[in-house]
């Protein structure tokens, strides 16, 4: 299928490796032109040099942390006119609900929640002035599903799908699409931490703390970057203008909800 956004431009948070990583080669695939940042900036450039010369498209990358002003600032300057936003970051570490202070809350909300809404804010007004645009928000299962020891993340992330439920229907009618992407187990660096931890905690090995992990998913597997990257370029496509803010769970069916 052409998605249609070819010649389009985007901004990718968070990119070098990952879930990020994963839709911005899929935009690339796609011919949208990509500006991505990360914190370090080996592997950003090396992300940014593998997806242009795979792709023929122009990719523009940013050494950023993307939840610091000012580094966003320098961000948003190359990613001017984007037509395209997919926001993303780091999620917040697992802990005990006591032991959190308000520090730990403010970093955690101004990750996950604070930082994709001033990037929306920031982007989101000139795309309604020229009739499309697409955001896409990289959030977690555990939005619709929380973990009991994410508090941090379940809060944070639950305060932006409840700003992107009214953001997104009060831009719908100038072209704009806005929905959340939630991703349940994937293979990526953070499922192999996990896994480790899973390991050393049961004194087992870390091929079998994945296949325990594995188990509880009924697809049978963790989820790949490129599939998940598949799933965002849809909703950033010319086919995608009449799904407005929804939160897709893509889990290979490890959360049994009805809705
Ligand atoms: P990952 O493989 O560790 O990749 C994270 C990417 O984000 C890296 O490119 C990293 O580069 C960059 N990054 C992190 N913090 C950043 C910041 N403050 N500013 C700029 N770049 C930053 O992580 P992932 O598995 O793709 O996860 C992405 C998001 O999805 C996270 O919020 C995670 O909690 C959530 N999630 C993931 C899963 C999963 O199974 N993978 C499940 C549920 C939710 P640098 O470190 O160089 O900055």
């Amino acid at each position: 299928m052409d998605l249609g956004i070819r010649g389009k431009k985007a901004l990718v948070t968070a990119a070098s490796k990952g879930l990020g990583r994963g839709c911005a080669a899929a935009l690339a695939e796609a011919g949208v032109e990509l500006v991505i940042c990360a914190r370090g900036e080996e592997a950003l450039r090396r992300t940014a040099t593998e997806l242009s010369e795979k792709y023929q498209v122009s990719v523009t990358p940013v050494v950023a942390d993307i939840t610091e002003a000012a580094a966003r600032a320098r961000v948003l300057e190359q990613a001017e006119g984007a037509d395209i936003l997919v926001t993303n970051a780091g999620g917040p570490p697992p802990g005990v609900w006591t032991d959190w202070s308000r520090e730990d809350f403010i970093r955690a909300l101004d990750a996950n929640m604070l930082t994709p809404i001033a990037l929306m804010q920031a982007l989101v007004p000139a795309m309604a002035a020229r009739g499309w645009g697409r955001v896409v928000n990289i959030t977690s299962a555990s939005v619709r599903a929380p973990v009991d020891v994410l508090g941090l993340s379940n809060a944070a992330r639950n305060g932006l799908t409840g700003f992107v439920a009214g953001t997104s229907r009060q831009v719908a009618g100038k072209g704009v699409a806005i929905n959340n992407l939630l991703p349940g187990l994937h293979a990526t660096d953070r499922a192999v931490a996990l896994d480790q931890g899973l390991a050393a905690r049961e004194s087992i090995s870390v091929e079998a703390a994945k296949k325990q992990r594995e188990s509880g998913i009924p697809a049978g597997r963790y989820g790949t970057t490129a599939e998940f990257g598949a799933a965002c370029a849809f909703l950033c496509s010319a086919h995608a203008g009449f799904i407005i803010g929804q939160n897709i769970m893509l889990d290979g069916g490890a959360n049994n909800l009805t809705v």
